[in-house]
């Protein structure tokens, strides 16, 4: 998985101090964005209603296994 060592906007580039969030947008089953932005870049991306959503880089344990049996895989 990922590495929550560089934490930097992909969105405006700046490095993010605080909380880190994820945009994501998804159109027909394919991920069109799906970048980790600060703060204000996810105030901007809500206003854009994309989805975004707060990383808990702290407990990244716990979020993994919350994403269990929500999302049932189809294909493959
Ligand atoms: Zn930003």
């Amino acid at each position: 998985m990922r590495k929550p060592m560089d934490r930097i906007c992909q969105h405006c580039g700046a490095l993010i101090v605080g909380n880190a969030y994820r945009v994501t947008s998804e159109e027909e089953g394919t991920t069109l964005l799906n970048m980790i932005v600060c703060s204000l870049c996810f105030v901007e991306a809500k206003s854009l209603h994309l989805h975004a959503e707060a990383i808990n880089i702290r407990s990244k344990e716990a979020s993994t296994r919350n994403r269990g049996s929500h999302r049932p895989r189809l294909g493959i």
